[in-house]
């Protein structure tokens, strides 16, 4: 029986373009999944849910300056690479490729990483703003990037979909996995893919969970015990939600109010609390259609996103 596959690790973007080049030439499909690293199952749920669809595999792992804000927490965000390699070597199939850059706004020119253009994770905390020299071309999917998680993160869902072109003209992948963990991420990357003409399948794959119902994510490791033990509100509510509607109970309003006293019961800070209808993301009075009930709250220093598919 063949041992656990290791990946093999490319750091620089022309020997990734070149290998996925040599792929496609012998008739492989690529299928790819960007991460940011601090991997956990709901990573390789991703992963998992790609071998359905393609022959060979990258995992990108890259925490992407461009959609953190000065004020974010870029410099604390959690790191294990080789762990993270572990893990994935775990999975039936394995991975062919970790794709690993050190800097994708580095165009050999000296002008970004510096103080100006501050991209460094430890130190400088930017999104590459005023870079000169530097980068300065962005992708914006100009309204579903304003809602939900973009009205506290305005430059957020543009650094998201910058990053995921360049990986896209780096890797050139036919399939491209994304949780719906994080669901208008997901929706802004399928829309800008079909705005772009980009000829890359994207996959929304379901929300990995703790078995208490937390939803994985790299940053819960931030989370005290205590903090962690109240965040489950989160689900717990979100549920019962749902349950509800499904019970006729089809008041947005209604739902939201209750699903908020909850959160702030359990001692979360809501950032958002809303019901948006499934493709455009707009607030939906009555649920008469596909819907989600997308929540964004603060227990402590960290902030939680969920959400919950309601079918209408
Ligand atoms: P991140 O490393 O947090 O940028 O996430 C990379 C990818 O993993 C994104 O497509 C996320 O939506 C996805 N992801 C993160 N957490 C989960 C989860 N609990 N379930 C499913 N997908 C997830």
């Amino acid at each position: 029986m063949e041992g656990p596959k290791e990946p093999k690790i490319i750091t620089d973007k022309n020997e990734m373009r070149e290998w996925s080049r040599s792929m496609r030439a012998q008739g492989k499909t690529i299928g790819l999944v960007p991460t940011m690293g601090f991997l956990h199952q709901g990573h390789l749920s991703l992963l998992e849910e790609a071998h359905k669809h393609t022959q060979v595999f990258v995992v990108s792992i890259y925490v992407n300056p461009g959609q953190f804000s000065p004020n974010e927490d870029l410099s604390t965000y959690p790191s294990d690479f080789n762990g993270d390699i572990k893990k994935l070597m775990s999975v039936p199939g394995g991975v062919d490729v970790v794709f690993h850059p050190h800097n994708l706004y580095d165009y050999g020119m000296g002008s970004v990483g510096n103080s100006e253009g501050g991209i460094e994770r430890d130190g400088v905390v930017s999104c590459v703003e005023d870079g000169g020299l530097g980068h300065e071309t962005w992708v914006r999917v100009e309204r579903l990037e304003k809602g939900l998680c973009g009205k506290s993160r305005p430059i957020f869902f543009r650094g998201v979909a910058t990053i995921v072109t360049k990986l896209f003209n780096i890797v050139e992948p036919d399939v491209a996995v994304f949780g719906k963990k994080d669901y208008q991420q997901w929706r802004i990357i399928t829309r800008m893919v079909r705005d772009l003409d980009f000829s890359i399948k994207i996959i929304g794959s379901d929300i990995a969970r703790e078995k208490d119902g937390l939803a994985m994510s790299s940053r819960n490791v931030h989370l005290s015990p205590d903090e962690r033990e109240k965040a489950l509100s989160i689900n717990r509510s979100l549920s019962k939600a749902k349950a509800a509607a499904g019970m006729g109970q089809m008041n947005s309003r209604d739902l939201i109010n209750t699903v908020i006293e909850s959160v702030q019961e359990a001692g979360g800070k809501i950032d958002y609390a809303e019901i948006v209808d499934q493709e455009s993301l707009k607030a939906v009075e009555k649920i008469t259609s596909p819907v989600v009930f997308c929540i964004a709250a603060w227990f402590g220093k960290v902030r939680l996103i969920d959400n919950i598919e309601i079918s209408g």
